[in-house]
């Protein structure tokens, strides 16, 4: 193939007349491939028939190894983060000892998810104390109003005070009196995570 191309032309294989051949064509300006007397393009060691010919094939091995999830460039081990194994990766990276751009980006969508779910864990938690709350019956109509608006108790939908006040019609400010004697359940305080717990519970195994 064409990579044996680097290989001395004068090796002792037994290939080598063949080479040789080939090297006389491309020093009297002739296309390498086999068989075809065409005038190389100026740079390259092919003419432009047969560039485009082996540019096609390339793409088409490369279509194949991204199919397979293998290296674009070796075709041998799987990809590793990229289109590139581990080893190829080290030729195309500024800084082989960073993570690759995958990793960071799995890793920052990783903890942005599970922000997210203490968030929403803590949301639930206070749905539920919203709720036993207003069936006590303790509540004023507009302080029931604000409240399921709040934690968005009839859609799910979490608001800030300025939102409560403009679908009541009434100030930001009177949103917050409404709201301040339950400013206790209605702090977004996240819940504990399993991580949290853990720790507790080594704490608790110390103690006793
Ligand atoms: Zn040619
Ligand atoms: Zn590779």
């Amino acid at each position: 193939m064409l990579s044996a191309t680097t290989k001395c032309a004068f090796s002792t294989s037994q290939h080598a007349p063949a080479w040789r051949h080939q090297y006389e064509k491309l020093a009297n300006g002739r296309c390498a491939y086999f068989g075809c007397a065409a005038e190389f393009a100026i740079g390259h060691s092919h003419c432009r028939k047969h560039l485009a010919r082996m540019s096609k094939e390339r793409k088409k091995d490369v279509q194949a190894r991204k199919r397979h999830g293998l290296c674009v460039d070796c075709g041998e081990r799987p990809q590793f983060w990229s289109l590139h194994c581990i080893i190829c990766r080290q030729r195309h990276v500024k800084n082989p000892e960073a993570l690759p751009l995958g990793v960071t980006r799995a890793l920052r969508l990783y903890y942005k998810a599970e922000h997210q779910l203490i968030i929403e864990q803590s949301r639930a938690k206070t749905r539920f104390e919203v709720r036993k709350l207003l069936a006590k019956g303790d509540t004023n109509r507009n302080q029931a109003k604000a409240l399921r608006l709040y934690a968005g108790i009839d859609d799910g939908r979490w608001r800030s005070h300025a939102e409560v006040g403009r679908l009541m019609q009434i100030s930001r400010e009177r949103v917050r009196q409404l709201l301040g004697p339950y400013k206790a359940i209605l702090s977004e305080t996240p819940v504990k995570t399993s991580a949290d717990n853990g720790h507790n519970q080594t704490k608790a195994s110390q103690a006793s």
